[in-house]
């Protein structure tokens, strides 16, 4: 599969500081920000730096050192937005016009 990745979307201007964000978390291959319209009190998004459209595109191309990098900050950005001692989240991922995806850069919405 060859994916097709448009560099002008939003997340990459954020990746590339021409948009603000509230940032939570960044390592070396990952960003993690507050969502601008959150849908639950608590609503961030994880996405990895590289230029990867949505999950399946992620799993079956990113490094090994990307996929955990992505995961472990997955799970600190649980942490200290503070759902993982409490009654629970969601953490989902859509894609493609079917999966209702707005945004063509991979992301984790945490809820
Ligand atoms: P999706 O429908 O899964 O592609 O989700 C895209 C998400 O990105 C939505 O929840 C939006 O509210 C969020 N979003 C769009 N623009 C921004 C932005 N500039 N900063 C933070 N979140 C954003």
């Amino acid at each position: 599969m060859a994916y097709s990745y448009d560099t002008q979307n939003i997340f990459a201007r954020i990746l590339r500081g021409e948009i603000p964000n509230k940032t939570v978390l960044e390592t070396p291959h990952t960003l993690a920000f507050h969502d601008i319209y959150p849908q639950a009190p608590v609503h961030a998004l994880v996405i990895p730096k590289g230029a990867y459209v949505n999950f399946d595109h992620f799993a079956a191309e990113a490094s090994a050192e990307e996929i955990v990098d992505f995961h472990r900050t997955a799970a600190a950005v649980c942490a200290l937005l503070g759902v993982v001692e409490g009654d629970g989240y969601r953490a989902i991922t859509n894609a493609g016009p079917h999966g209702m995806q707005e945004v063509p850069h991979y992301h984790l919405h945490i809820l």
